[in-house]
Formats: C-alpha cells, structure tokens, sequence
C-alpha cells in the first residue's frame, strides 16, 4: 500500500474539521495540510440551528462572506411551549446579537469544507480513517486506499467514536437521548424555530432553506424505540399543540433519520500529537443549542494546538487544551439542568430521569 507524507492531518469534515482546517491554512501557510471526510456532504443531517453568536467566528474563519451569498433561512423567532402551554415568543430583533441561521446542513458544510480546500488545504471526500497507530513522533493513519503518515493529527469524526482506542481515549456518557428526525419539503416558510415539551419528551420544528422543514422528536432510545416505527411517529406528533400544525398544508416527508444525542465527553482532551474538536470532544444534548458553535470554537483552538505541538510546546498546549474544555463542560452542565427543569410538568419516565439531575448537576456531569 502506498503512504504519503503531510503535516497535520484532519480527520472529519463538519463544521469543527472544517474549522481547523482553515485556521491551520491561516496560521501555519508553510506547512501542508490533509482534511479527510468519510462522505460527501450530499445527505440530509440534523442540526440545522446557528445561533447568531456564529457571526463572529465565521468572520474569523473568513467565511462570512459565502455564507451570507447561500442565503440560509434568517431565524426570526423561537416560539416554544415550554414551561407551560402558553406559548412564549422571543423575536430576534430585540436581541443584541441580531438572527441567527437555520440551515441546509449538508450545504453549510460543503461550504466550509469548499472554503478550506480554496484557502489551500487538500480536501479528500470519501476517505474513511479506519485506525490510527503511532509511527515516530507522528501518525500513521490507515485508508482503504492506502496510508497518509501525519506529525499531527485533529480527530474531528462527530459522534462517531471509533478512533477513540487508537488515540487512548476514554469515552465518558453522561446523559443517553435519542433524536428522531423526519424532513420535509413543499413546507410552507415562517422564519422560526419552534419547540414544544410533551410527555415522552420534547420536540422541535425549523423552517429550512428551498421550503423544506424539519422535525425532531428527542426522548430516551429505551422509551422511544417504537418512534422507529412512522406510524408511531406521527401519532405522537399529532398530538402536540404546536408543532402539528407547521405540516398541515401538504409538506411531503423526504428523510427520516435516527440519531443519538445524549451529552459524551472524552478523557483526554489531547494527547501527544493529536487533539479531539468538535462531537468527538464533547457531544452536547441538542437543547443546548451549542452543537455548531463548539465545533467552530474548538476546530479553531485545535489548530493552534496541533500547530503548538510541531513547534515543541505539545505538552503546554495539552494542558490549556484540557483546561478550556474542562471549563466548557462545567458551563454546561447547570445550563442544561435549569432548561430541564423549567419544563418538568409531567411525572413520566422521561422527565423523572431529568428531575434526578436537576437535583444534582455536578453529580450528573460525573457519574452520567
Ligand atoms: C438531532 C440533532 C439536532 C441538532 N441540532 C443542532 C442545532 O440546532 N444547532 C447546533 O448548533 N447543533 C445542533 N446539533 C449538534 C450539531 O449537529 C453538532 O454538534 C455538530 O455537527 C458537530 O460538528 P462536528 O464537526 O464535531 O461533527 P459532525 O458535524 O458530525 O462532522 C463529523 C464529520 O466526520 C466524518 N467522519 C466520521 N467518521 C470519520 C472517519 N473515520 N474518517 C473520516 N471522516 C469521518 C463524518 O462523515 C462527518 O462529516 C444537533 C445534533 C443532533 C443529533
């Protein structure tokens, strides 16, 4: 089998590899770059919801531009059934960070994958890493198409973990939530993110780009499994007050996805030569609304670690690495307790498992 040679090497494509990328083509021009994603960027996905805090970050990434040009959906509004069954309503002009996004995900990452490969880094679509094992100070990362050996390596595969025996890293769950999702399109367009609590546990509906819509169910995979089944599905959802009606004027389902979703963290951070970005870090539950934001964030501190450990500071850069995702974590967790525990109006499995964290959250964050 043939091997090549590169500097760093970036395994996976969504926004957080795709953010180390550019930001290793910006910091380190002189030294090459590889990013390779298992697919293409051509498949529905989930995660549709950029807050407006993105802005600044895409600017940094040098992005912004293009993003403005794919006219993506400006989100006006959150509209939620929540704490009660009064709907409350949160316009995005009154907010001083101005509208976020809601996206077609599959265009927003070819965009950033795209911009990497113009800004110089070479992009290679439908190169899975299978392993990784050690080889001098680097990496030798296996392909079914032969070896690439890296000095250095940013593990960025999302919610797939299966790298984390390669890299000597632990997987941590602290919390198990499964989401299924079904899209659609000839969906009338409203600009909003709409998000209802229910019993088995809580939905959401976006407005998406092209008149599509999607819509998620999020509850727990042992009490949801029947959502598998499409009838199951949608007698569930018709029975929610808020999101039912956004189908009702003839959308047309075209994918139904099942995906995990419950809050994973990994120990180490970083470890010599490689650093994890993104899901593969710290895989937040989607109420948190901080998915993309975190991939962006911690695709670009990354890079300046990866770059960091070429330049003979690895274990200084491990450290600072760790720390900020330490302190990531720690905000999270009460964040997310106290959006759990203003919906707790049901005594169903589902928010009874919540309630037990709520009582305890920094018990929660260790024990899962
Ligand atoms: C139902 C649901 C709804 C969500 N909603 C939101 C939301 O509204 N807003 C938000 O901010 N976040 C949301 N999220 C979270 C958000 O989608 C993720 O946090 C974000 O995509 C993480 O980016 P990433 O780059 O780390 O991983 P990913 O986007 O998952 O990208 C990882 C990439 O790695 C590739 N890959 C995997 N394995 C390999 C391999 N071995 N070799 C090479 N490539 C590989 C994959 O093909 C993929 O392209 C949601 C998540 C779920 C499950």
């Amino acid at each position: 089998m043939p091997s090549e040679q590169t500097d760093f090497a970036v395994i996976g494509g969504g926004p957080a590899g795709a953010a180390a990328t550019l930001t290793l083509r910006r910091h380190a021009p002189q030294r090459h770059v590889v990013l390779l994603e298992a697919g293409r960027h051509d498949r529905p996905k989930p995660g549709e919801v950029l807050p407006a805090v993105a802005q600044g970050l895409l600017r940094q990434l040098g992005v912004w531009t293009s993003f403005v040009a794919e006219a993506f959906v400006e989100s006006r509004a959150v509209v939620s059934a929540w704490s009660g069954e009064t709907p409350d309503e949160r316009h995005s002009m009154f907010s001083a960070q101005g509208a976020g996004g809601q996206l077609d995900r599959a265009r927003f990452d070819r965009l950033l994958v795209q911009s990497a490969d113009a800004a110089g880094a070479e992009v290679r679509f439908a190169s899975p890493v299978c392993s990784a094992v050690r080889e001098g100070y680097g990496w030798r990362l296996k392909l079914p198409d032969g070896d690439i050996v890296a000095d250095a390596v940013i593990w960025a595969t999302g919610r797939s973990w299966k790298l984390a025996r390669s890299f000597g890293a632990k997987l941590r769950a602290h919390s198990h939530l499964a989401a299924y999702t079904r899209f659609f399109d000839r969906a009338p367009g409203d600009c909003q993110i709409v998000i209802e609590a229910r019993p088995e546990g809580w939905w959401y509906s976006a407005d998406l780009p092209d008149q599509c819509r999607v819509v998620a169910c999020l509850t727990d995979p042992d009490l949801g499994s029947e959502m598998r089944d499409p009838k199951s599905w949608y007698r569930a959802l018709a029975a929610t007050q808020l999101i039912a009606p956004l189908l009702s004027s003839g959308a047309r389902e075209t994918a139904a996805l099942v995906k995990s979703a419950g809050t994973v963290t990994i120990d180490p951070a970083a470890g010599e030569r490689w650093v994890a970005a993104g899901d593969s870090l710290f895989a937040a539950d989607p109420l948190s609304s901080r998915g993309i934001i975190h991939a962006l964030r911690s695709g670009i501190l990354a890079a300046y670690a990866a770059s960091d450990m070429l330049d003979g500071r690895g274990e200084l850069a491990r450290k600072r690495y760790a720390m900020i995702a330490r302190q990531g974590f720690a905000d999270y967790v009460p964040a997310l307790a106290a959006h759990y525990a203003a919906a707790a109006r049901w005594d169903t499995a589902f928010w009874q498992r919540r309630g037990r964290h709520f009582q305890n959250p920094a018990a929660a964050a260790t024990q899962g």
